[in-house]
């Protein structure tokens, strides 16, 4: 019997092999090796990947994105009238490629190495054993995402060496050292900022693109921001492999002609890309390293394909990064490593800090929210629950509104996402120049030592101004009731393998079709018609030419936005 490796991602998730070639992906219904982690569940069936992707924006209520953020604490999502826990949302995924798996290797699979985050806690570490549990799967290991990402490319191989794992998500950044000696793999020291990552490039292009051709986005249908998402979305990707991209986007009233350059999305990235550098340089510092003692650099996650990432990153280390492998799929190929090397007992150790502080210590920050619409207050953690003490870590924020003069640092200890239901240990109100939303950031950094006492040091990035306070670490929260209750969810249904394509196709017309108006719309209504009708027809022998069809007319009304082709 097989064992996989699965790399359960906030944004995408994969599943991979180990073959007597090495580690090899397993493609999803649909032939592909990214499946979204995105669920839909309506009438009771669930439906996971591209086509509950499309659902996010027809049926919101049904669909849900980007739960990994919630592992390991209560939030609940209602779908469908019922309410989901991370756990159970990310063991549909689970589900999923494990069935994925099974269909492609012809096999039963009960049993995976699954990836985490080397900064998940215990918490949250349990919920994604719990995840692969309800998911049919039998873990008897995680792995720490970076450890995977080094087994990718040989590194556990190495005789003894530090690395530097660089891991630009959708959402999230993480920095993790990583020390490799005799069979284990250590993870030294983790930084990042949990609310940097690729989807914040692509707005700020949006906003660059909403300013060239002076667009309110407030005024906007919803709809129509949402396709200007995809939008920049799409141009971000383009300029990653191009120059120049001439571009004519379609609104109701009007067409957004016009082109832009690498380098001037670059230059307003910029300070997107200045915000990297802190974690690095933490990372580092906090492994008490020189960088030249990094012996590689590893580029992990999607967004790691900016060509100014990578510039960053070889600037700052006076080498090159590796990249020759694809940054989407290493932590995948890195699990289904670890899988090979258990079926042969021989797998590497894997650890994080060990010896640790008890509670978790964050502040209170605005979330993005999905699709960064609406900010809920939030903990974010800085020392994490189970950190190895003395300890040091930081992480960035930046206003969230414009000409905001003040940030209250609102100091919490405790395990509950909403700060409310933590201990208040204080707070440090912070002076910073008035700007624009976004622009202005701070550098908060805890200190946590043996005594249990814990210093708070903040920095104004643009004026270097700093603040520092010194807390007594309360050790009175009470141990939260963690008997959980997962709710029934083998009454759900799930969507027929066979029919992803169908499935896809569908969800994605239902979604132009919500998007465009007259013309267009009416094309859409009629072809979706058609198309419904004809696969559901038994006498029909080849839906793959109405599929062809059918897709080619989708692609037709939407994919004619980028026009040249150097
Ligand atoms: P996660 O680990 O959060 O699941 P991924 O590693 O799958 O995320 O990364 C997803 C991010 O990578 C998205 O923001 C996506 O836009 C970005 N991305 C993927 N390909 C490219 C590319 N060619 N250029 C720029 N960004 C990319
Ligand atoms: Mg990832």
């Amino acid at each position: 019997m097989a064992i996989v490796g699965i790399d359960l991602g906030t944004t995408n998730s994969l599943v991979a092999t180990w073959t007597a070639d090495g580690p090899m992906l397993v493609p999803n219904a649909l032939g592909e090796s990214l499946t979204p982690s995105v669920v839909n569940i309506q009438a009771h069936e669930v439906s996971v990947g591209r086509s509950a992707q499309e659902r996010l924006i027809t049926r919101p209520e049904h669909t849900v994105a980007a739960f990994k953020r919630w592992m390991g604490t209560e939030k609940v999502t209602r779908l469908d009238g019922h309410g989901y826990r991370a756990e159970e949302l990310s063991s549909l995924v689970l589900a999923q490629l494990k069935r994925d798996a099974e269909a492609h290797l012809d096999e039963p699979i009960d049993e995976a190495i699954v990836s985490v985050p080397a900064y998940f806690n215990d918490l949250q570490r349990k919920a994604t054993l719990n995840a692969a549990r309800l998911a049919g799967l039998h873990v008897e290991r995680l792995v720490n995402e970076p450890t995977a990402a080094a087994l990718a490319y040989g590194l556990g191989d190495v005789d003894e060496a530090q690395f530097l794992v660089f891991d630009l998500g959708g959402g999230t950044f993480d920095v993790s050292i990583l020390d490799k000696y005799d069979n284990v793999m250590e993870v030294r020291a983790t930084a990042g900022d949990n609310f940097l990552g690729g989807d914040d490039f692509r707005d700020i292009l949006l906003d660059e693109i909403c300013r060239r051709h002076a667009i309110e986005r407030g005024r906007l249908a919803a709809v129509d921001v949402s396709r200007l998402l995809r939008f920049a979305e799409a141009l971000k990707i383009e300029l990653s492999s191009r120059q120049t991209v001439t571009y004519g986007f379609e609104l109701p009233d009007r067409t957004l002609d016009g082109s832009i350059e690498r380098a001037e999305f670059e230059a307003v990235a910029k300070p997107l890309l200045m915000r990297l550098r802190h974690p690095l340089e933490r990372a580092i510092s906090d492994a008490r390293l020189d960088p030249a003692q990094i012996a590689q650099v590893v580029m992990v996650g999607g967004a790691t394909r900016m060509p100014a990432v990578r510039a960053l990153v070889a600037r700052l280390f006076g080498r090159l990064p590796l990249t020759h492998l694809n940054p989407d799929h290493l932590v995948a190929l890195g699990a289904a490593v670890q899988a090979g090397l258990k079926t042969r007992s021989s797998a590497l150790e894997d650890v994080v800090m060990t010896d640790v502080c008890p509670y978790t210590l964050g502040i209170s920050a605005y979330n993005s929210g999905e699709g960064r619409k609406s900010g809920e207050l939030v903990t974010v953690p800085i020392i994490e629950r189970n950190s190895v003490v003395p300890i040091s870590r930081s992480d960035t924020f930046v206003t969230v509104s414009d000409r905001q003069e003040r940030i209250d640092v609102e100091v919490y200890q405790g395990e509950n996402l909403k700060p409310e239901n933590n201990v208040h240990l204080g707070t440090l109100s912070i002076a910073v120049p008035p700007s624009k939303a976004g622009r202005e950031s701070i550098d908060v950094r805890f200190t946590y030592d043996v005594n249990g006492a814990l210093e708070v040091e903040v920095q104004v990035t643009s004026t270097g101004e700093r603040h520092r306070r010194i807390f007594k670490n309360r050790a009175d929260l009470a141990e939260g009731d963690l008997a959980r209750r997962f709710s029934d969810l083998s009454g759900l249904k799930v969507a027929p393998r066979d029919q992803a394509e169908n499935r896809l196709l569908i969800a994605r017309a239902e979604r132009i079709y919500a998007e465009t108006l007259g013309d267009k719309r009416e094309r859409v209504a009629e072809a979706l018609t058609a198309f419904s009708k004809a696969i559901e027809d038994p006498r029909n022998a080849h839906p793959e030419r109405q599929r062809e069809q059918f897709s080619a007319l989708l692609d037709r009304l939407e994919t004619d936005v980028f026009r040249d082709f150097d």
